[in-house]
C-alpha cells in the first residue's frame, strides 16, 4: 500500500471504537475516532479523511444528518455501521448519501472488504471528475454525479442508463433496451421506455428539453454521451 488512507470512525460505543481502530490500523489504514455526531464534524474539518465508517444511532445528531453534513464538507465516503439493520433504515441511509451499510454484527473481513470498495468508487470518482460536465456514474449506490451535482435514480432509471453506459457512446435499440429492462417476455413498449428516458433526463440532465447526455436517434434508439 503506496498511499495510506484515513478513515474516520464515528461509534459512541467505546468498547466497538477501539476494536474497529485496531482492526483497520492493522489493515494499514491511519484512524481517527470520533465518538458523537459533532465530534464526527469536528475530526472531518480538521483531517483529511479517504473514508467515514459511521455509527447511525449516535448521543447527540442522528446519524442520518451526520451524512448530509458530512457530505457538506468533505468528499470521502460514508460506510454505515449499524445495529439498527431493516432494510427500511439501509434505504433512508443510502438515499441520505451513505455509499454502502454493513449492520452489526458484522465481520472485519467483511467490514475491510466494504471499505476498499468505498475507497475505490470515491477514488474513481475523483479521476472521472476532473473534466467539467462529465456524467460519473456508481451503479452499486445508483448515483450519478452530473457536473459535481448527485441525483439518485429508480433501479429501472440506473438499469437504463447502465445499459446505455456499457455500449460506451454507441447507440441501443429501443428494443434491446425494452426487453434488457422489462424482460424478454415484455411486449415491445416504447411508451414505457419513453417515460423512463424522460424520468432519467429530468434527473440528469441541466436542461431536460435539451438532452446533452442522454441522446435519442430517431427511430434508432438512445445514446449515452458520456462526455
Ligand atoms: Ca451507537
Amino acid at each position: 500500500m503506496s498511499e495510506q488512507n484515513t478513515i474516520l470512525i464515528v461509534e459512541d460505543d467505546e468498547q466497538l471504537q477501539r476494536m474497529l481502530q485496531s482492526v483497520l490500523s492493522q489493515s494499514g489504514y491511519q484512524v481517527v475516532g470520533a465518538k458523537s455526531g459533532a465530534g464526527a464534524l469536528e475530526q472531518l474539518s480538521t483531517h483529511k479523511v479517504d473514508a467515514i465508517l459511521l455509527d447511525l444511532g449516535l448521543p447527540d445528531i442522528d446519524g442520518k444528518d451526520v451524512i448530509r453534513q458530512a457530505h457538506a464538507i468533505s468528499a470521502a465516503p460514508v460506510v454505515v455501521i449499524s445495529a439498527r439493520g431493516s432494510e427500511r433504515e439501509k434505504i433512508a441511509a443510502l438515499d441520505m448519501g451513505a455509499n454502502d451499510y454493513v449492520a452489526k454484527p458484522f465481520d472485519a473481513g467483511e467490514l475491510l472488504a466494504r471499505l476498499r470498495v468505498a475507497l475505490r468508487l470515491s477514488r474513481r470518482g475523483e479521476n472521472a471528475a476532473a473534466p467539467a460536465g462529465k456524467l460519473q456514474i456508481d451503479v452499486e449506490t445508483r448515483r450519478v454525479i452530473v457536473e459535481g451535482r448527485a441525483v439518485r435514480l429508480s433501479r429501472k432509471e440506473m438499469e437504463l442508463v447502465r445499459i446505455l453506459a456499457a455500449a460506451n457512446g454507441a447507440v441501443v435499440p429501443q428494443e434491446s433496451l425494452v426487453e434488457q429492462i422489462w424482460g424478454p417476455t415484455t411486449e415491445t413498449d416504447h411508451m414505457n421506455l419513453r417515460v423512463l428516458t424522460w424520468q432519467v433526463r429530468r434527473k440528469i440532465e441541466p436542461n431536460a428539453a435539451v438532452p446533452q447526455y442522454l441522446i435519442a436517434e430517431a427511430g434508432e434508439g438512445y445514446r449515452l454521451k458520456l462526455e
